[in-house]
């Protein structure tokens, strides 16, 4: 059988209703993991949900103990059919965020599957369980077409990503040796849009921390103190200011990212421009030399998060004795995640503001990754997809946003690629998350593509 028959046999899988049975099973498990204590709901969706799907793909599955207390067991199945072919390691994570049951529109379920035209809605059904969903599909239409995959695959669930992947670091660390591949291909996120796949390589990186004025105990009153007592909300926002300057431009050196190489801009000016975005943005704020694209995808981004001074619901005449921001800062490859915190205390104290406490929150960081868009493997996965679509795909060195890739890139040492089946307006975290059903069968015969491509011998593809 050829690719045009894989192919065809993963629409079918779309118009019979198959893919959206698996689905709405899938959705239908209220695996919430921002509910404390709720490792009862989400283990089923590791022991019930997946095992009759990976049976069919005569995968081994096995489940292991999270090194992490606070997090659920992980579950790794893997379908090895020669040694000496490649193996692709793949991810997902079957957890979704609160389902918010009473702030969804009318007729809406978060746990029941519900089609309205080409919307399909569910939590979890962008979030990751769709994606998943179909990488899997797509392997069975290779097997069933093919009789084998000619490559060997791996697959990690964990049941935490929406609670920052509680020991995922750890559990890849110590298993290097079982989570072994040449690859990671997996899918999250959204496509930049819905009608053209994207692929992309990374993350940027994200550390959130406090800045805290601390001058005293209590608030005095403004007419007998104020003007004697220092106003500590004043020197936050003074402090503030010399971290950017009035449009957002970062002031700090070190933290000014010095990895936006040619290669890079002329991988980004290919990318489709934010007119018409919702909400539009802002073409005066941020960094002026760069383009749009630029400025989210290459470079860091330093935000106020939220900021507080004596009692905002209930003001009085009081010089506060407080005042704090909680702030984060974005980053791309290249700002050293260690080096954000002491370069801000240099920079403040050299502008005097010793008063200004740095305090680092819980959770750290996220590191940033990207694969340089001429790598191999990239490569591999762009040529595949044009040869399904007939068009190139967009494609982006990392993510705006933060992914745990940092555990496939750096702990497992991987050259990672992420092919997303969801788009910006899904809704994921939010109320009337869905996908869309044309978007889902595309993703569909992009992934057998890829796959079947990775296991015929007649294309081209990095060695082991
Ligand atoms: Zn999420």
């Amino acid at each position: 059988m050829s690719r045009t028959a894989a192919l065809s046999i993963c629409d079918t899988l779309f118009t019979d209703g198959r893919f959206w049975a698996d689905l709405e099973q899938l959705v239908s498990m209220e695996t919430e993991s921002q509910k404390p204590d709720n490792v009862d709901a989400l283990m089923p969706y590791l022991t019930e949900a997946l095992p009759p799907l990976l049976q069919g793909l005569g995968f081994t599955w096995s489940l292991h103990d999270n090194p992490d207390p606070a997090g659920c067991a992980f579950l790794v199945a893997e379908r090895i059919e020669n040694h000496a072919l490649p193996t692709v390691l793949s991810y997902g994570h079957g957890d979704v965020t609160h389902g918010q049951r009473q702030d969804w529109q009318e007729g809406l379920e978060p746990f029941a599957l519900t089609p309205v035209g080409d919307r399909v809605y569910g939590r979890g059904s962008a979030d990751n369980k769709g994606q998943h969903l179909i990488n899997l599909h797509a392997l069975a239409c290779v097997i069933e077409a093919r009789g084998n995959l000619g490559f060997n695959v791996k697959l990690l669930i964990e049941m935490g990503e929406e609670i920052g992947s509680p020991g995922l670091h750890a559990f890849c660390a110590a298993n290097r040796e079982m989570l072994q591949a040449d690859v990671l291909i997996a899918s999250d996120g959204p496509r930049l849009q819905p009608d053209v796949p994207t692929v992309f390589m990374g993350a940027r990186g994200g550390l959130s921390f406090e800045l805290r004025v601390d001058l005293r105990d209590g608030a005095h009153h403004s007419g007998n103190w104020g003007g004697l007592l220092a106003d500590p909300a004043m020197i936050l926002a003074q402090a503030l200011s010399t971290i950017t300057d009035a449009r957002g431009q970062i002031r700090i050196p070190d933290w000014r990212p010095t990895s936006l190489t040619p290669a890079i801009r002329e991988t980004l000016a290919s990318l489709p421009s934010f007119d018409g975005s919702d909400p539009a943005i802002d073409p005066d704020w941020g960094e002026a030399d760069l383009t749009p694209a630029e400025r989210v995808f290459g470079w860091n981004s330093f935000a106020v998060l939220a900021m507080q001074s004596g009692k905002p619901d209930a003001p009085v005449n009081a010089i506060s004795g407080h005042a704090s921001a909680t702030c984060q800062l974005r980053y791309v490859v290249g700002t050293g995640a260690d080096n954000i915190l002491p370069s801000l205390r240099k920079h403040l104290d050299a502008h005097g503001f010793q008063q200004v406490e740095v305090v680092p929150m819980d959770g750290g960081a996220f590191p940033a990754t990207r694969l340089d868009p001429s790598h191999p493997w990239a490569q591999f996965a762009i040529r595949s997809i044009e040869a399904t679509t007939g068009a190139p795909p967009h494609v982006l060195p990392n993510l705006g946003g933060s992914l745990p890739n940092e555990c496939f890139a750096e702990v497992l040492g991987l050259p990672t690629i992420w092919m997303p089946h969801s788009y910006r307006g899904c809704n994921q975290h939010a109320p009337n998350e869905h996908v869309l059903a044309s978007t889902c069968q595309q993703a569909g015969q992009v992934m057998t593509g890829v796959f079947w491509d990775l296991g015929d011998a007649e294309t081209p593809h990095p060695p082991k």
